[in-house]
């Protein structure tokens, strides 16, 4: 058990967003990177600045901060229909972005009210910003009770100008604007009960059949021959869905959304996560050996294999997964760390060398304070594994712990070492 709540650790971080919940998963991050770079760049974003957030929440929501830090919510990715109208939803925020409403935004904003940012997002904020007590007030509730109304939303003019540039930034990313509709019809599933008891006047955001209507006039006005991100990406999608239903979910849900006469891949990856959870590591590992033989080259499958070996105490099977995974995966630093985590469990001759090493490339392209907790136990009696503790909560945000374990680093190393004068720089920080 413990060494499954270490592999949960490598997924999921707190934030420094209040009350939220980020989580990191290579597959997810790379499959967004994907969908939303062209996007990005339609908008002269380039994609290398992007940094994409997948916050674990329920709720069917987006949103862009700062032009180039985008949250997307777990309840958009497992509910949305399709990677394109997933496109359609970040092409709206990004909206928002290029219409300049987040700099009105954060003026009506006091800081410590960003996590009432969190809800409003496509318009399912309406709700608060409707005018109805009744309705707000369960969703200002799920937002922490901070917001009032005319802080979270934008007005109606707002989301219509960002449904239009949103459209825009689709067809210059030559992808279909149609994805639009897509998002739209299911809001409006979504959202459509509640709607119907709200009077249009006293709204500041437009009601979705409004902006249904609006966006499939623009489509009508502009003809022409796009691509759609679902058939490039289609079935990664049902994979990443798969597997955030099979982390975030309950077994019951599981069942109901991939029942044992499902035996796509899809389904089956979503058991053997449920099942690792469970604790049902036999099944998790037999299901997941049939996935790789079906994908021989899926990285994540292999390091789902190895987080699952590992679960089960097979060391040697976790290490050959995660070279797998690495090998398929163009060496994820998180792949790295989780496999420099298993050997410094393992601790065989020559396993902490190779998970220093491991280590330190992941943080190299990635640092996560992770990777440096794992470096701290590589380095074992070694000097240097206070340096790395004092990384571990620097990143952490604990400066008073950073700063002790820097000044013991520097106790025991040689001043000219590399480590000493990183350490150097932590005490040096205010
Ligand atoms: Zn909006």
């Amino acid at each position: 058990m413990r060494k499954f709540l270490v592999i949960l650790c490598c997924m999921f971080v707190v934030s420094p967003l209040r009350g939220a919940t980020l989580i990191n998963d290579t597959e997810t991050e790379r499959l967004l990177a994907d969908l939303v770079s062209p996007i990005a760049s339609a908008a002269n974003i380039s994609p290398a600045r992007l940094k994409i957030h997948i916050v674990h929440d329920d709720d069917f929501n987006a949103f862009v901060s700062g032009g180039e830090d985008i949250y997307i919510y777990t309840g958009l990715l497992t509910q949305i229909k399709s990677p394109a109208a997933l496109q359609a939803v970040v092409a709206h925020e990004l909206g928002h972005t290029i219409g300049g409403h987040m700099a009105q935004m954060a003026d009506r904003m006091a800081a410590e009210m960003r996590r009432a940012l969190l809800i409003q997002a496509l318009g399912i904020g309406l709700m608060a910003a409707s005018g109805e007590p009744s309705l707000g007030a369960g969703v200002l509730a799920g937002a922490g009770g901070v917001a009032t109304q005319g802080m979270l939303s934008f007005s109606r003019d707002e989301e219509r100008m960002a449904d239009n540039l949103g459209l825009d930034l689709m067809r210059r990313a030559g992808q279909n604007p149609d994805a639009f509709v897509v998002v739209f019809e299911q809001m409006r599933d979504i959202t459509g009960a509640a709607e119907t008891k709200i009077n249009p006047n006293r709204i500041n955001h437009p009601l979705t059949a409004e902006r249904l209507k609006n966006v499939r006039e623009y489509i009508a006005a502009h003809p022409g021959k796009y691509n759609s991100a679902d058939t490039k990406y289609g079935k990664k999608y049902e994979l990443v869905r798969a597997k955030l239903v099979g982390y975030l979910d309950s077994p019951s849900r599981i069942a109901d959304l991939y029942p044992a006469s499902d035996t796509s891949d899809a389904a089956l990856y979503a058991r053997a996560i449920s099942d690792m959870r469970g604790g049902n590591l036999d099944a998790s590992i037999r299901q997941t050996q049939e996935l790789t033989r079906r994908q021989p080259k899926n990285a994540y499958f292999y390091e789902l294999l190895g987080d699952a070996e590992f679960a089960a105490g097979n060391y040697a099977a976790a290490v050959a997964a995660y070279d797998n995974a690495l090998k398929f995966g163009d060496a994820a630093p998180q792949i790295q760390t989780a496999l420099a985590l298993v050997l410094t469990d393992r601790a065989a001759a020559g396993d902490n060398d190779r998970a220093r090493e491991l280590c330190l490339r992941a943080n190299l392209t990635s640092p996560s304070p992770l990777t440096y907790w794992v470096l701290a136990r590589a380095y074992g009696d070694d000097g240097r594994a206070h340096w790395a503790m004092a990384e571990y909560y620097a990143m952490m945000g604990n400066d008073k712990k950073a700063r002790a374990y820097a000044k013991k680093a520097q106790k025991s190393l040689p001043h000219d070492s590399p480590e000493f004068i990183k350490s150097g720089d932590i005490l040096n920080k205010k």
